[in-house]
C-alpha cells in the first residue's frame, strides 16, 4: 500500500498477536511504518513488540494521562505521529435491565471516551506532521442492534460512528482523515468465550452467529488488520467521515 513507509503509527489494545490490533500492527510493520503498540497486558505486549521490532508502552485509554504519555513516547521515539488505530475494547453481554451503572460507565470509559481522548492528544501531532489518519474500531454492533443484548457495548460503539464522523468534518481541511471500521464476528480473544464447547448458551449463540452470516464463518484478525491499513494509506486519501464493514456480509441483510 502506498504512503507508508517510516509513517508513524499508535495502536492500541495491540498486545495478543491474534486480536484486531495485534494483526493491524504486524500489517502496518511489514508495510513499513514504525508502529507504537500500547495495552494493559504488559508480558505479551512486550515480547510481541520485540517480535515486530515496534515499542510497546503501558496504556489505559480511559486515562487522560495514560495517553498524554503514550504520544510523547511515539514522537520521542520516532520524531512525530502520523496515524492513530483506535482499537483497545472490552466485550459485554448485559441488557438494559442486567447491566449496572458500574458496568455501563466502564465500557462507555473505555470503548467510547478511549477514543475521544485519543483523537484529542493525536490531532495536534497529526498537524505538525503536516497531516494524518484516524481509524477507530466500531463494530457491526454500533449501526444495528444485535441481540438486544450488550446494551453499553452497543452504545459506546454506535458513538464511535458518529463521533468519528464529526471529527472528520473537523479536520477534514487539515489533510487529517478520520473513519470508522466495522468487524462482524471476528476469532480473537474477545469472542473466545463463545467458543467454550462446554458452555451450551455460548455454543447456541456461535451456531447463531455463523447461521446468521452470509459467509458462514468467522472472520480472521488479518481481514481487518488489512482494512485498517489501507484506510492508513494513501491508498484511502479520498476516504474521510466513512464508515467500512467487515463482516462477511451480515449488515447487507
Ligand atoms: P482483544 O484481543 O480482546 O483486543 C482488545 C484489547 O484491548 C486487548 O488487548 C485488551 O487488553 C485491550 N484493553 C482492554 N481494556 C483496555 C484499556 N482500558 N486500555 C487499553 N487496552 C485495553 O479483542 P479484539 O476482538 O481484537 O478487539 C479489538 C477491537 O475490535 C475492540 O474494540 C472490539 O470491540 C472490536 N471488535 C471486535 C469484534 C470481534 O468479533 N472480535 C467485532 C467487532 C469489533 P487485555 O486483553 O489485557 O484486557
Amino acid at each position: 500500500m502506498r504512503g507508508l513507509k517510516d509513517k508513524v503509527a499508535l495502536v492500541t489494545g495491540g498486545a495478543h498477536p491474534t486480536g484486531i490490533g495485534g494483526a493491524a500492527a504486524k500489517r502496518l510493520v511489514e508495510e513499513g511504518v514504525k508502529v507504537v503498540i500500547t495495552d494493559l497486558a504488559d508480558d505479551e505486549g512486550t515480547a510481541y513488540a520485540k517480535e515486530l521490532g515496534a515499542v510497546y508502552v503501558h496504556h489505559d485509554v480511559s486515562k487522560e494521562a495514560d495517553w498524554q504519555a503514550a504520544i510523547a513516547k511515539a514522537v520521542q521515539t520516532y520524531g512525530g505521529l502520523h496515524i492513530l488505530v483506535n482499537n483497545a475494547g472490552v466485550g459485554t453481554f448485559a441488557d438494559v435491565e442486567e447491566e449496572t451503572l458500574e458496568g455501563y460507565n466502564k465500557v462507555i470509559a473505555i470503548n467510547q471516551t478511549g477514543v475521544w481522548l485519543g483523537m484529542k492528544f493525536a490531532v495536534p501531532e497529526m498537524r505538525k506532521a503536516g497531516g494524518g489518519s484516524i481509524v477507530n474500531i466500531s463494530s457491526i454492533f454500533g449501526a444495528v442492534g444485535g441481540f438486544g443484548a450488550s446494551v453499553a457495548y452497543h452504545s459506546a460503539k454506535g458513538a464511535v460512528r458518529l463521533m468519528s464522523k464529526n471529527a472528520a468534518l473537523r479536520y477534514a481541511k487539515e489533510n487529517i482523515r478520520v473513519n470508522s471500521v466495522h468487524p462482524g464476528f471476528i476469532d480473537t480473544p474477545m469472542i473466545a468465550l463463545m467458543k467454550d464447547p462446554t458452555n451450551p448458551a455460548m455454543a447456541q449463540t456461535m451456531g447463531a452467529i455463523l447461521s446468521m452470516t452470509p459467509m458462514g464463518r468467522l472472520g480472521k484478525p488479518e481481514e481487518i488488520g488489512s482494512l485498517i491499513t489501507f484506510l492508513a494509506s494513501s491508498d484511502a486519501s479520498y476516504c474521510t467521515g466513512a464508515e467500512f464493514y467487515a463482516d462477511g456480509g451480515w449488515t447487507a441483510m
